[in-house]
């Protein structure tokens, strides 16, 4: 029974957090700690911030939050700034800690911090446990080892649904144990990018607020409030408004929320109000996300390459930056291309039906390198997961895990079919556009 430190990364909440659940069970006291990494804030190898002002307001409020409710139970949050591996070490040493809890991380950056504060806390004989708490499916419970992971998703999909189960969740700790922690210190967005106030533009498909309250208030209306989960199938490649999805994105990516609860509490709205093949559809959603997630444990960084997992030369350097500054700028004259855009740079959300189009005309029809457009999303997204965004834009640029060897988007048929009326690309394309 001793001290140890649990440090938070995309996993800022207190329902099933393995890794906090497990540190308060096997020890005396906990120490909750935070790092923001300055490198989460530089800027990445194509130009783009890694984190942009959408996602850095989200995360300092999801910080403030759990903060709110690690206090409600007697701890606390440490917020530290600079590098893990020089920050984490020191306050292994300030509170004498053991151990170090944390959760498991697949791509290339996330693990080689990961490796670096373990290499610098064995120093002080500090040793790191590590719990993979990301995915619906543990990855110890699927029917393969990673390596033999099949990389067509249909093949994922059919053997784990059928061979594997979902574990149940952990219950939220009523009692946390801490020695005395200093007063909650959280910086100003403008200490972190150069924003001071981030306005909230009215056509935002939902005025997302980080923290764990307000992800399960969100999951709670879609599911048993409003039910809109009995016709998500038919909506789910909507446009307009908040409803046509879940919009639980930024908080799963935060970690706010995990796959795992979602699951349970659709498996809860079935046996109240019975299941259909939309009800199993979010299921499915989210058993992609879990497949790019092992997929990145699969191929380690081979989908940050241009040419990702094809064994031939599919795609050449092709910088065009004049053109992608018409696609980021929302200027290309492809009315429901820019409309999307516009929508992006506003809010920092789009659509999923919108992200494929966008990314498809970015590859297909400007042949720009599909990377510049993975790391613009990268620093806009408000719900930019680094598994789901690189994987995606990789399988549609036809180097990741797909069957098929191109995934073109007909952006006129896109925009007949999914924006009938053109009230999408009317909201979006306005003269006010240049804001
Ligand atoms: C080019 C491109 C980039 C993307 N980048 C990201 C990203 O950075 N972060 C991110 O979370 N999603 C990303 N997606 C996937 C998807 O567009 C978003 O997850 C979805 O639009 C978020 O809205 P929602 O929560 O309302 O989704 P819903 O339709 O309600 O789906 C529920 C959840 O299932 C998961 N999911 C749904 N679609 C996908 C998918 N295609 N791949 C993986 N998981 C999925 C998400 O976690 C989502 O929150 C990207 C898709 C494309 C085509």
């Amino acid at each position: 029974m001793q001290r140890v430190i649990v440090w938070f990364k995309t996993d800022l909440r207190l329902n099933d957090n393995e890794v906090l659940f497990k540190a308060i069970q096997n020890n005396k006291e906990i120490i909750p700690v935070y790092c923001l990494d300055v490198n989460d804030f530089d800027q990445g190898p194509f130009g783009f911030k890694r984190t942009g002002k959408f996602r850095t307001k989200f995360l300092l409020e999801s910080l403030q939050d759990l903060n709110n409710e690690l206090k409600k139970r007697g701890s606390g949050l440490i917020i530290l700034k600079g590098k893990p591996e020089i920050e984490i070490p020191k306050i292994v040493l300030k509170y004498g800690a053991t151990k170090i809890y944390t959760k498991k991380e697949v791509a290339y950056i996330e693990k080689n911090t990961l490796e670096k504060v373990q290499k610098e806390v064995s120093k002080i004989n500090c040793d790191v446990s590590i719990f993979s708490t990301s995915t619906l499916y543990h990855p110890e419970d699927l029917p393969f080892s990673i390596k033999d992971i099949p990389d067509v998703f249909t093949d994922f999909r059919k053997k784990v649904e059928k061979e594997s189960t979902v574990r149940p969740i952990y219950n939220v700790p009523n009692e946390i144990k801490s020695p005395f922690l200093p007063e909650f210190n959280l910086p100003l967005l403008s200490h972190l990018i150069d924003v001071n106030t981030l306005e909230f533009d009215d056509r935002s498909v939902l005025n997302f607020e980080g923290g764990e309250a307000n992800a399960i208030k969100r999951l709670n209306y879609y599911l048993f409030d409003k039910k809109l989960i009995l016709n998500y199938k038919q909506t789910r490649n909507g446009l307009l408004g908040s409803d046509y999805s879940t919009k639980l994105s930024p908080w799963l990516a935060m970690g706010s929320i995990s796959p795992r609860y979602i699951y349970a509490k659709i498996k809860d709205f079935e046996a109240e109000f019975g299941e259909n093949e939309s009800t199993y559809w979010l299921i499915f959603e989210l058993l992609w996300r879990d497949f790019f997630r092992f997929m990145f444990k699969k191929h380690n960084d081979k989908l940050f390459l241009l040419n990702g997992l094809s064994k031939t030369v599919k795609h050449q350097k092709n910088t065009n930056l004049d053109k992608l500054d018409s696609w980021i700028k929302g200027e290309t004259g492809n009315d429901f291309v820019d409309a999307n855009m516009q929508e992006l740079k506003a809010t920092g959300f789009m659509s999923n039906r919108g992200r494929q189009v966008v990314a498809s005309y970015l590859i297909n029809d400007l042949k720009v390198d599909w990377r510049y457009g993975a790391s613009y999303f990268e620093q806009e997204l408000i719900d930019y997961d680094v598994s789901n965004n690189w994987g995606n834009w990789a399988y549609l640029a036809g180097v990741g895990n797909d069957p098929r060897s191109s995934r073109y988007f007909d952006t006129e048929k896109q925009a007949s079919e999914y924006d009938k009326n053109g009230e999408y690309r009317k909201k979006w394309i306005t003269t006010n556009n240049v804001r």
